[in-house]
C-alpha cells in the first residue's frame, strides 16, 4: 500500500540508486513454509490464479506474506505481476488504475480491494510522486524484474513473493531466514536506504514492534545518528505513520522503540525532553499507562482516537507552553488557551494533525481545569460537553503522574452518574458546592450506573 506522500522535493541525490549486494534466488517449497491458501483472502487468490491462468506471473507480495509467515493475521493482501496496470485491467471488470505517473491497479471486491503493482526497479515508497525536483522530473518509475522489485522493497522481511503456480515462497535477499530469526533488516546499505526515504526508520521500530522482531544490528546502528533527517518528511505522511505506531495494538512497544533509537526526541521533541527531566519518572508512567490502555482497547476491539492519543503525546509540550506563558503574567485561562493554540500550530510542520482532531485534542485539555469547580452552573456545563468523558478519561490517567487528582476523580465519577439530561435540579449532588450559583434544596442524590471508564475513548 501507498504510504501517504512524501515532499515532492526531497532534495536527495541517491533516491534510486541501485542496491548494490548481490542476491541469488531461494525458493522455499510449499512443504517447507506455513503459508496456507485457507488463510489467505478468497479474493486475493481470485485475482492471482487470474492473472496466472493468463500467462502472467503472479504473487502474494509485501506484509501479508510476512504476517502469515509469522502466523499473524494478514491487515490487507497486496499482489505483485508481470502483467501492467493496463493488462490488469484488461482481466477484470472491476478493476481500476490509480496513481498520477506509477500506474497501480486496485481490483475492487465490496469494501475489499486488492492492490495489483507491476513489478518495478526503482525504490520509492509507492506514493508515485517524489522524484520530482523544483519541477523537473529527476527520475520515472520504471517496471522491472521480479529481482528489481524485491531490492526495492525495503526490509528482507518484505520482500517475499508467495508464488501461486506452485505454492512456494520465493526469497531473493534472505527474507526467509530473517524471519524464523524474527529480524528486521534493511535491504541493501542501511544508511543509503534511510537516507532515500527517512520514514523507513519509523518503519524498522513500528514493524520491531508490531512483530516483536529486534531490528539487526547493522539496520539499527545508523537510526540514532539518522534520526534528524525524519523532520523533512512531509507532515501529513508523518501522521499517518504515527498513528500506525501507536494505534495498532502495540503502542508501548512503539514508544519504547522510539525511544531507545532517539526518534522520539524527533517526533515529539518537548515530550521527549520533558521525559528526561522529569526524574521521579511520574510522566513517564502517565504515557505509558495512556499507551498500554490504548493497546488494550485495540485489543477488545473498541474504538481508540487519534485526539486523545496526541492529548497524551503533546501534554508536556502543552504544560510547558502553559506555564511560560503564565510567567510571562497571561492569566490562566488564557494562558491554556495560548498553549493550546500555540501547540497546535507548531504540530502542523512537524506531524500534521487534521483540524478534525487537533479541535477535540484541545478540548480535552482545556476542560482539565474545570474539574477543580464545584459550582453547580459549571458541574452541568462540563458534564454536557461533548468531549467530558474523553477529558474525564485524561483526568484519570493523570492520576497515575500525581495523586493531586484524587479528589477531583471521585467526584467526577459521582456526579456523572446522574446523566446531564436527567439532571435534577433540585436533586442534591452533595459535594456541588453552590458557590452562589444555584440554590436548590439538598437532597439524597439518586445512583444510576456505574462509568465503566475507557481511557483512549470519546471523541
Ligand atoms: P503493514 O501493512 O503491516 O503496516 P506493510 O509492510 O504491509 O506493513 P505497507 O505500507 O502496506 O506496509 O507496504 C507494503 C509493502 O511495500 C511493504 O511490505 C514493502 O515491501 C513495501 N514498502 C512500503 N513502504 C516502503 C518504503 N518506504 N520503502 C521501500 N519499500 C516499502
Ligand atoms: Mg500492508
Amino acid at each position: 500500500m501507498p504510504l501517504g506522500n512524501p515532499k515532492t522535493s526531497t532534495g536527495s541525490a541517491n533516491i534510486n540508486s541501485p542496491v548494490t549486494t548481490p542476491f541469488s534466488l531461494r525458493t522455499i517449497p510449499r512443504d517447507q513454509h506455513t503459508i496456507s491458501r485457507k488463510d489467505i483472502s478468497p479474493n486475493a487468490l481470485r485475482v492471482l490464479y487470474r492473472l496466472r491462468d493468463a500467462g502472467f506471473g503472479a504473487y502474494l507480495v509485501g506484509g501479508a506474506v510476512r504476517d502469515l509467515l509469522v502466523a499473524g493475521r494478514p491487515k490487507d493482501f497486496d499482489v505483485a505481476t508481470s502483467a501492467t496496470p493496463e493488462e490488469v485491467k484488461h482481466l477484470f471488470r472491476n478493476c481500476r488504475l490509480i496513481g498520477r505517473r506509477f500506474r497501480l491497479a486496485h481490483v475492487v471486491f465490496g469494501r475489499e480491494i486488492i492492490e495489483v503493482a507491476t513489478f518495478r526497479a526503482n525504490s520509492d515508497d509507492g506514493s508515485g510522486d517524489r522524484e520530482m525536483e523544483n519541477g523537473m522530473l529527476v527520475r520515472d518509475n520504471v517496471y522491472g524484474s521480479i529481482e528489481d522489485d524485491a531490492v526495492r522493497r525495503d526490509f528482507t522481511c518484505n520482500a517475499l513473493y508467495y508464488a501461486i503456480e506452485d505454492f512456494s515462497v520465493r526469497d531473493y535477499v534472505g527474507g526467509f531466514e530473517d524471519v524464523q530469526a524474527r529480524l528486521m533488516k534493511l535491504i541493501g546499505d542501511p544508511e543509503q536506504r534511510y537516507q532515500e526515504d527517512p520514514v523507513r526508520m519509523l518503519r524498522a521500530v513500528r514493524l520491531a514492534a508490531k512483530l516483536d522482531f529486534e531490528i539487526e544490528a547493522a539496520t539499527a546502528a545508523p537510526i540514532p545518528r539518522l534520526a534528524g533527517l525524519l523532520a523533512d518528511s512531509a507532515p501529513a505522511r508523518l501522521f499517518e505513520e504515527v498513528l500506525k505506531l501507536f494505534l495498532s495494538g502495540h503502542a508501548v512497544a512503539s514508544f519504547e522503540g522510539l525511544e531507545r533509537y532517539g526518534l522520539l526526541a524527533v517526533l515529539f521533541p518537548e515530550t521527549a525532553a520533558a521525559l528526561k527531566s522529569n526524574r521521579s519518572g511520574a510522566l513517564r508512567r502517565m504515557l505509558i499507562e495512556g499507551l498500554r490502555n490504548t493497546d488494550t482497547r485495540v485489543a477488545n476491539d473498541e474504538p481508540v482516537s487519534p485526539a486523545f492519543l496526541f492529548a497524551l503525546l503533546l501534554w508536556p509540550a502543552f504544560c510547558r507552553s502553559m506555564i511560560l506563558l503564565q510567567k510571562q503574567g497571561l492569566a490562566p485561562e488564557e494562558a491554556q488557551r495560548r498553549a493550546a493554540d500555540r501547540v497546535t500550530l507548531h504540530q502542523l510542520t512537524t506531524i500534521a494533525l487534521p483540524r478534525r482532531f487537533s479541535l477535540p485534542m484541545q478540548e480535552i485539555w482545556l476542560l482539565q481545569s474545570r474539574f477543580s469547580s464545584r459550582q453547580r452552573k459549571r458541574v452541568i456545563r462540563t458534564l454536557s460537553h461533548p468531549r467530558f468523558r474523553a477529558a474525564f478519561d485524561f483526568l484519570v490517567l493523570r492520576q497515575t503522574a500525581s495523586s493531586e487528582h484524587a479528589d477531583d476523580i471521585a467526584f467526577w465519577q459521582l456526579t456523572q452518574q446522574q446523566s446531564v439530561h436527567e439532571f435534577d435540579p433540585s436533586a442534591d449532588v452533595s459535594l456541588i458546592d453552590e458557590g452562589g450559583e444555584g440554590d436548590a434544596p439538598r437532597r439524597r442524590r439518586r445512583r444510576r450506573r456505574t462509568s465503566s471508564g475507557g481511557v483512549a475513548s470519546g471523541e
